[in-house]
């Protein structure tokens, strides 16, 4: 064995505890490895990921990126391809060029591939195992007024965000979620799955519409089916536990709560997926004078539709200054706060 290919593909055929070695945080996520990028301060895994199947490797957050385990050891020990390739080589107990390919001065050796025991990957929930109606009532709050299941990218449940309505008008969503060895009311293991994960692999080509909150995107999806919409468990402060990658090369519009908390997630999540290499990220301009929260399940309570729903993600659904914008679609001009607009009277959420 003399070329670098050869030694790739012997890297690849246990690529697993070799990747496990170098990136030791890291853990398995069906086929990929996913870590923290020890060539510079990365402390929340996620964004660098290794395909264990095919050696294709990428850090999403800087671009860095290569074809093979070989130049991927390349990239983490700071060594040229032929010193990555031999100590690979010295480690599977290959030949591979000249002996002194690696001098001991600069090779710093690498520990032989038994040396920790792989991370168990995480698996899918067995067959069936979300079907049995009775594990959807919670010890304490009985059985949820709505709940919405997230999958893998082959559709298997990973996690159900469920809500519960009491009867004094306050709510709680708590999750139930598969740890890996059985199902339990607690948020889903990191990454987590976005939303409607098998539908965006369904429909590749089409514009994705990221809602905050699954009741919003369900009624977004009823608005604009022509949009692939998605959400992140969790809320405005979570979205960084939820593997964005899926929307890589996708088009995006993301349609922000109308409050600080959501333009500062959308925000955030524009960055990232301008990042990680999506195609095109839009973060509308709301009109100004919607009522605080305001997102795409208040639009039907308030008379509206379709239209106003494509003039908002446009940009365009202005109204004149001081008028309320929901009731200017309506083609009433009324004053935001007036006795004449419904829309601007406190609620509760
Ligand atoms: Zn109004």
């Amino acid at each position: 064995m003399n070329r670098i290919p050869d030694i790739a593909a012997a890297a690849l055929a246990c690529s697993e505890s070799l990747v496990a070695q170098w990136l030791p945080d890291g853990k398995r996520q069906s086929a990929e490895w996913i870590a923290t990028n020890p060539t510079r301060a990365d402390r929340t895994p996620g964004s660098f990921a290794v395909n264990l199947r095919t050696g294709i490797w990428c850090d999403f957050a800087t671009g860095d990126k290569g074809g093979d385990l070989v130049n991927l050891l390349a990239y983490l020990r700071n060594v040229r391809q032929r010193e990555a390739a031999a100590l690979i080589a010295a480690d599977l107990g290959l030949p591979f060029g000249n002996s002194h390919a690696t001098t001991p001065a600069r090779a710093r050796r690498i520990t032989p591939p038994k040396a920790k025991p792989t991370p168990a990957p995480s698996c899918p929930p067995p067959e069936g195992a979300t079907k049995p109606a009775p594990i959807w009532n919670h010890p304490r709050h009985g059985r949820p007024s709505a709940r919405w299941t997230y999958t893998d990218a082959q559709a298997r449940p990973l996690s159900v965000v469920c809500r519960f309505d009491f009867p004094d008008g306050s709510k709680d969503v708590i999750p139930y979620s598969w740890t890996g060895e059985r199902w339990r009311w607690k948020a889903a293991l990191e990454p987590r799955p976005l939303y409607k994960l098998p539908a965006l692999a369904q429909r590749p080509a089409e514009v994705v519409l990221v809602i905050e909150g699954e009741k919003a995107a369900h009624a977004a999806r009823a608005l604009i089916p022509e949009a692939v919409v998605t959400t992140w468990a969790g809320g405005g402060n979570a979205w960084h536990k939820t593997d964005w990658r899926p929307l890589k090369g996708r088009r995006v519009i993301l349609w922000p709560d109308a409050d600080q908390p959501g333009l500062a997630a959308m925000g955030a999540i524009r960055g990232h997926l301008l990042a990680l290499g999506a195609e095109r990220v839009t973060l509308p301009t709301l009109p100004p004078g919607l009522p605080t929260g305001f997102d795409a399940a208040d639009l039907e309570p308030a008379g509206l539709g379709r239209a106003f729903a494509l003039a908002l993600l446009a940009g365009k659904a202005t109204a004149p200054e001081g008028l309320c914008p929901l009731c200017w679609a309506r083609r009433v001009a009324a004053p935001i706060g007036g006795p004449t607009c419904p829309h601007h009277q406190p609620v509760s959420k």
